[in-house]
């Protein structure tokens, strides 16, 4: 079975464009929040189950899943919200485990945002962080998704500490410099985990 390692980063690290880096090195990636995007539409079981809580209004006219109406929903109800994760969450796993069961690389990713708070580094062989000084992040999605530098800092302020992450992760990749550099620090990385962790 190939070796599991999750990738992970707070917003603007660069864990995205590292999993693109990886894939382009021929080791494939499982992007967990995309995946969850589409098995909400693709997944009939779910799709039930999600009306079940939320109401027929939760897919639109053309029975597709409506993120602004169910975002509005669960924001206003935490037990929602837990209710939906509770939904979301065994289906992404059981995605995930199909999935994994047809890769035959030495070793395998598995991205999210989540890897840490949610426990997934526990199910992985090993972790690797995506970090890069918050000023950088900031500044970063600022010009990605045009948000002002106090809606960015908010976003980043909810999420689990960088040096707490930095603890619980094997491998860490500092994003600071040009795309360049993190292209090469990511191709290094990948050879110091394929040498510690496939033999
Ligand atoms: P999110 O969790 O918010 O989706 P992410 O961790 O996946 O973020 P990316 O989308 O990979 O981060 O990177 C955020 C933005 O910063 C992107 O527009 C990316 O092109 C850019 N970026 C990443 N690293 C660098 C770098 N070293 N130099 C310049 N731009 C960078």
């Amino acid at each position: 079975r190939p070796k599991l390692i999750g990738l992970t980063g707070g917003i603007g690290s660069g864990k995205t464009t590292v999993a693109r880096i990886i894939e382009d090195n021929g080791f494939p990636v499982y992007f967990s929040d995309i995946r969850a995007k589409n098995l909400v539409n693709e997944n009939e079981f779910l799709r039930e189950e999600i009306k079940g809580f939320l109401g027929e209004k939760a897919y639109d006219e053309n029975g597709k899943y409506d993120t602004k109406y169910v975002s509005a929903k669960v924001f206003a109800d935490s037990q929602l919200l837990e209710k939906l994760n509770n939904a979301i969450h065994p289906a992404v796993k059981l995605d995930f485990e199909n999935w994994r069961s047809l890769q035959t690389a030495p070793m395998i990713f598995k991205e999210t945002a989540l890897l840490f708070e949610l426990g997934i580094d526990k199910e992985c062989d090993a972790s690797l962080l995506v970090t890069a000084e918050d000023n950088m992040r900031i500044k970063r999605v600022m010009d990605r998704d045009g948000k002002t530098y106090r809606e960015v800092e908010n976003i980043l302020e909810k999420q689990m500490p960088e040096k707490d992450k930095i603890k619980k992760a094997d491998y860490v990749i500092y994003n600071n410099m040009t795309l360049e550099n993190l292209q090469e620090a990511t191709e290094e990385v990948l050879n110091k985990i394929l040498k510690e962790m496939v033999s």
